[in-house]
């Protein structure tokens, strides 16, 4: 097994630049360890981490599309190319991330299993099998008992037959039902939302707000308080603010993005973890570039992607470490190309 020795400076919150070394467990030292090989780049991250993605999506003109087994597995080796490290799967039409076998090259992958939604509540072809609130509990807990250390919640969404807009799919109480019995069975929930009913989200104790267009300040103090995370996915919610030809959208997404550039940095002044994620649209290299667009520090931008995912989502001990030429704070775009990728111990470039 092979140990690294990396000189450089150690993002996303390091200035100056040092010599330590990684053994092929992952564990950084101070004392040299002979034989280690060197890698070459100046700036150094254990990884990009996406908390917000899809590897068995693609985007399709209407929406998402389900991509077959070897499509999901091929994207993930190929986010593990090009730096990505650790991905938190945001849910796959029957849960078939978890039936992806974890191989060498690969980011460590946390799984949330199939969506769960009622019937014509979310995009139908990811829908496979709709589930009832009187079921939830049961779906939920069978996913987590074929693997999944995540859930994901659909907790809002258009009535696709034509309801009234962004209803709550599911009651308070069976929310709350469902994220105790999560947590009992040692899982996390992460909760689909952009409406205001975000906050009762919240406190039915779900672990993740996923997008959270609806969110406000009080919701923000709220999840503070409760510990619950936030992966805007920004790319996917603000994206194409710039190229929407509807003044009434155009207006609506500005009054987002207004309320994002106020709340994103009280969320991390009170200790809300921020975590990027990329949806079924975005790169992390964009999600950093539009974080720090909304007021976050370079440093901070880049920590929603990489350290704060490490450290809220969790991965096993392993050596991941990317390093790159150009200190990506100074531009995102530089997150695109590094120089060297070490993933779980495996270099790949
Ligand atoms: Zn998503």
């Amino acid at each position: 097994m092979t140990a690294w020795a990396v000189r450089g400076v150690e993002l996303p919150f390091g200035q100056e630049p040092r010599s330590w070394w990684i053994d092929a467990a992952g564990t950084a030292r101070d004392e040299r360890i002979e034989d280690a090989e060197p890698l070459p780049g100046g700036y150094v991250l254990p990884g990009l981490a996406d908390a917000h993605a899809h590897p068995a999506l693609t985007a399709g003109p209407s929406g998402p599309q389900p991509l077959a087994r070897d499509a999901a597995r091929a994207n993930l080796l190929e986010w593990a190319l090009s730096g990505v490290t650790l991905v938190r799967d945001a849910g796959s039409p029957g849960g078939l991330t978890l039936e992806l076998q974890s191989e060498p090259g690969m980011p460590a992958v946390q799984a949330a299993g199939r969506f769960l939604a009622p019937a014509g509540r979310y995009f139908p072809d990811l829908l496979v099998a709709p589930v009832a609130e009187a079921d939830l509990v049961g779906a939920a807990v069978g996913e987590i008992s074929r693997g999944a250390t995540w859930v994901k919640l659909i907790a809002d969404f258009p009535d696709l037959n034509g309801g009234p807009d962004l209803q709550p799919t599911y009651g308070y109480d069976a929310i709350a039902a469902l994220t105790e019995a999560v947590h009992e069975a040692g899982g996390r929930v992460a909760a689909h939302s952009t409406s205001a009913f975000a906050g009762r989200l919240i406190t039915a104790g779900v672990d993740s707000i996923e997008h959270g267009t609806g969110l406000d300040e009080d919701a923000i103090k709220a999840m503070a308080n409760r510990g619950t995370a936030w992966s805007p996915t920004l790319t996917a919610t603000l994206g194409h603010l710039d190229a929407e030809a509807r003044p009434d959208v155009r207006s609506m997404l500005g009054e987002v993005r207004d309320r994002f550039a106020f709340l994103l940095p009280l969320a991390i002044s009170l200790g809300v973890p921020v975590l990027a994620g990329t949806d079924v649209v975005g790169s992390l290299p964009r999600e950093v570039a539009l974080l720090a667009s909304l007021g976050l520090s370079p440093s901070q931008a880049l920590a929603a992607a990489s350290t704060w995912p490490r450290q809220y989502i969790g991965t096993a001990a392993r050596a991941d470490i990317v390093t790159y030429h150009h200190d990506p704070r100074d531009d995102p775009d530089h997150l695109a190309s590094p120089a060297a990728v070490v993933v779980g111990g495996t270099r790949l470039r």
